[in-house]
């Protein structure tokens, strides 16, 4: 199964692909995971860090090659969750390209919405918890600032494929995971 899961920041996407990921046995490819995994002394590890403490977006070539090197790993043949990509329009036609090449395509699209109040609160609590560095308020307002901006759009983008499946991000965690995983019953 190839999903996706979409929505702004603090609506649970992290923690639900975790829960898909051990359920049905494919692995949670998240962007946001990978880029904090790399090496603080590289050049590259440097650029990325100061990158997302700022909350902007790490650029679209850096983004999209390590993605398509990610999912071309032997795990992910029977599929993934993709967390956190794409999160623009020209991300998401990487990704249909990508996709398309190897004759592939996306089952369904997870779209958690919650109003940003929530989305900001959950985050902020996040932050004491596991102590990530682009968890500052200036960060996280940052970060929706661009979901709304540029990552939105790309709701339409899935919507016309007659595969997103809306879900009440903003009820409890065990509440959207029955949602996801009714929905997905009839998905696989
Ligand atoms: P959140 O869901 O709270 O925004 P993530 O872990 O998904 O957190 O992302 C953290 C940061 O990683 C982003 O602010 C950005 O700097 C970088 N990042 C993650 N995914 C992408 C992407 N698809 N394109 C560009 N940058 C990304």
């Amino acid at each position: 199964m190839n999903l996706l899961v979409l929505g702004p920041q603090g609506a649970g996407k992290g923690t639900q692909a975790r829960r898909i990921s051990e359920a049905y046995g494919i692995p949670h490819v998240s962007t946001g995971d990978m880029f904090r995994a790399l090496d603080d002394s590289t050049e590259l590890g440097r650029k990325v860090k100061a990158i997302m403490d700022a909350g902007d977006l790490v650029p679209d070539d850096v983004t999209v090659a390590m993605i398509q090197e990610r999912l071309a790993q032997a795990d992910a043949e029977n599929g993934f969750v993709l967390d956190g990509f794409p999160r623009n329009l020209a991300q998401a036609d990487a990704l249909d390209a990508m996709l398309g090449a190897i004759g592939r395509t996306l089952d369904a699209i997870l779209f958690f919405d919650v109003p940003d109040d929530i989305g900001l609160q959950r985050a902020l609590s996040r932050a004491a918890i596991e102590n990530r560095s682009d968890d500052t308020v200036e960060a996280i307002t940052r970060r929706l600032e661009l979901y709304h901006r540029e990552t939105e759009p790309i709701v339409e983008h899935y919507r016309a494929t007659g595969k997103l499946i809306p879900l009440h991000a903003e009820r409890s965690i065990d509440e959207v995971w029955d949602e996801i995983d009714d929905a997905l019953k009839v998905v696989s």
